[in-house]
């Protein structure tokens, strides 16, 4: 049956959400996004806008403000346990002559930047408000919310992450993403003055860190290794020992992480939802259609990408179906691609081994993401 596309329903204001409503709003949809969370993310951590990701964002019209927030760069230095320069990583310029190469930003401002352009492109917002299924009934779909309430759509955007309880429910053939044996603490600090582009440093057993400048006066750090076997130390305090075995260019920032400064710790997940990702009135996005590790930034730049072709679509097709088969032939092998670069990457932090190296990875990634999506 075809489907008129006038009501989004857009499920979860992470990253995916948030660009997706806005995408639909740009195109003069009516939008209404829910989150289950009452608060706007407020992580301690960055976001590194990589070159494609940046692309999408100035696609989506809030490439200006993301640029105000946030801290530009081109290229990233590579240094060795003992400080040595190895080589820099070469970040390709995508998003048009008017913008830089790439940016470092603090995870709560890109948020905010997304949240405000959609709010003003009149997307309804509702905080608090967990969706428990979506029904459909006579080609009609609703999203259910708690107390008996529902909302009406045409077109259901799940960004609901990679764990959520609605994904299963509305896909309950998909495997859950796999846990990889690899974590990642996040935490912002002062920027060291001489910081103007991303840092890789590569510490002992399989650690490595990114020291990204976030604003002028601020920095990001994410630290990766392998998943501990046992929590004896708290985030801070993982951090903290961590460091010494880094540089001492890093060692000496490990003096910023007392017990009270907020450390975030993510456990690095892969997996990509069986095609279709749409099932129903339902189109999967973001973390819940393809969970990646964090790699090279592409777990957020995918998510963009995927706002930024609904954008395109919503702006071509007549209807929910051609909308659907158009999204899968833009979306899934090149996601596929990098999702099988950058789980390769988190496997080789954890075991350098064969020819793959970061570098080439990295080279292979950027032939990948030059393409527009
Ligand atoms: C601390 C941190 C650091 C990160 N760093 C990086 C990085 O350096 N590079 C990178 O590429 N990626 C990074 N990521 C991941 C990146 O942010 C995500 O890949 C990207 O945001 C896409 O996620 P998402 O929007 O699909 O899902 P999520 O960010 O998980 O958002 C899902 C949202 O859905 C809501 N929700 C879930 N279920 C329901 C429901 N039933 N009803 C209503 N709402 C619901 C949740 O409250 C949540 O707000 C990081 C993430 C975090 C948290």
């Amino acid at each position: 049956m075809t489907q008129r596309l006038a009501r989004i329903c857009v499920v979860g204001a992470g990253l995916a959400g948030l660009a997706c409503a806005l995408a639909a709003a740009g195109r003069g949809l009516q939008v209404q996004l829910f989150d289950e969370a009452e608060q706007p993310c407020s992580a301690p951590a960055h976001i590194e806008v990589v070159p494609n990701m940046l692309r999408g964002l100035v696609a989506l019209g809030v490439g200006d403000e993301c640029v105000r927030a946030g801290f530009a760069y081109r290229g990233i230095d590579v240094i060795d346990r003992h400080g040595r320069h190895l080589h820099e990583l070469v970040t390709e310029h995508l998003a048009g002559a008017r913008y830089p190469a790439a940016l470092g930003i603090r995870h709560a401002d890109l948020h905010q930047v997304l949240e405000r352009a959609a709010l003003r492109r009149g997307v309804a917002l509702r905080r608090g408000s967990r969706v428990h299924a979506v029904h459909e009934r006579e080609g009609a779909a609703a999203v259910e919310l708690a107390g008996g309430k529902s909302a009406p759509a045409d077109l259901v955007v799940l960004a609901a992450g990679a764990g959520s309880a609605l994904r299963a429910a509305c896909f309950p053939h998909a495997r859950a993403a796999s846990v990889l044996d690899q974590a990642w603490w996040y935490a912002l600090l002062p920027r060291p003055v001489d910081l103007d582009r991303p840092l890789v440093a590569f510490g002992s057993a399989g650690q490595r860190a990114v020291l990204v400048p976030v604003r002028h006066d601020l920095a990001g750090i994410a630290l990766t290794g392998p998943m501990p076997v046992q929590q004896r130390l708290s985030p801070a305090g993982h951090l903290r020992e961590a460091l010494a075995s880094f540089a001492p260019r890093l060692r000496t920032l490990s003096a910023h992480f007392g017990e009270g400064t907020p450390v975030v710790r993510r456990t690095a997940r892969s997996g990509l939802l069986d095609l279709p990702w749409h099932h129903g009135a339902v189109l999967a996005v973001g973390d819940g259609a393809h969970a990646f590790p964090p790699h090279f930034g592409q777990a957020a730049a995918q998510a963009i990408e995927d706002a930024q072709v609904l954008a395109d679509l919503l702006g071509a097709v007549p209807d929910r179906q051609t909308l659907f088969e158009a999204f899968q032939r833009r979306r899934a092998e090149r996601v596929r691609l990098v999702h099988d670069i950058t789980t390769t990457a988190a496997r080789w932090d954890l075991k350098p081994e064969g020819d793959a190296d970061l570098s080439l990875l990295m080279d292979r990634l950027m032939r990948t993401v030059a393409q527009p999506a």
